[in-house]
């Protein structure tokens, strides 16, 4: 859950149409047309990721007159489909998978219930990815693939990083060289299901 506070203004006296905003809103919120950025206001989910990239300084973030919230309530859908996702992805449906903005994992699954198919749509509806807009993109990807969610890459053919390995599917050639190194893959495994485990009881 977030609350929207800013919104994204641009200078068309400024903006020279490059696109860079595009390519780093994590809910396309932004689009160039005629070599000028717009903002849709209220997709702007106020995460400022394009006023720090834009290479020009184009981009100013200003307080909202109307704030809103954004946010799925998990307690509104199916507790065991949430559970199942949160678990088919390793997750605890109460770990918190976007620090910036404390979302949870039930939340994002609950989003995806909801009929969220993208990372994008996930971002706009539950507002995770719009803080720091880098760490958590993981956890979205793994949670989508959870859903059985065919993850394809983005249409504009960008912000698609791939997903990377993690402890199930790190390779046995890597363990091993890595074990003898100080490395305990297997052991964080169990761990991290272990955690995941205590939300079954949920
Ligand atoms: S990054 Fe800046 S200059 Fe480039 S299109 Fe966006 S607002 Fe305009
Ligand atoms: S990058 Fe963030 S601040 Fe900029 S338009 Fe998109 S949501 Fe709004």
């Amino acid at each position: 859950m977030k609350r929207v506070t800013l919104l994204a203004q641009v200078d068309p006296n400024i903006c020279t149409g490059c696109k860079i905003c595009e390519k780093v809103c994590p809910v396309y919120a932004i689009h160039v047309t005629d070599k000028k950025a717009k903002v849709t206001e209220d997709e702007c989910r106020g995460c400022a990721n394009c006023a720090d990239r834009c290479p020009f300084h184009t981009i100013t973030m200003v307080k909202r007159e109307k704030p809103f919230t954004i946010g799925v309530d998990a307690s509104k859908y199916d507790r065991d489909k949430i559970n199942e996702i949160c678990m088919k992805a390793h997750f605890n449906p109460e770990q918190v998978l976007c620090y910036c903005v404390g979302v949870r994992a039930e939340e994002v699954a609950a989003a995806i219930l909801a009929g969220a198919k993208t990372p994008h749509e996930i971002s706009s509806m539950t507002g995770i990815r719009t803080g720091c807009t880098i760490e958590c993109i993981q956890t979205i990807l793994r949670m989508l693939t959870a859903a059985g969610i065919e993850l394809k890459p983005d249409p504009n053919g960008w912000q698609w990083y791939g997903q990377t390995v993690t402890a199930w599917t790190m390779p046995e050639d890597v363990k091993t060289k890595y074990n003898s190194r100080g490395f305990y893959f297997d052991e964080d495994r169990e761990l991290l299901e272990e955690i995941a485990r205590t939300g079954e009881s949920n």
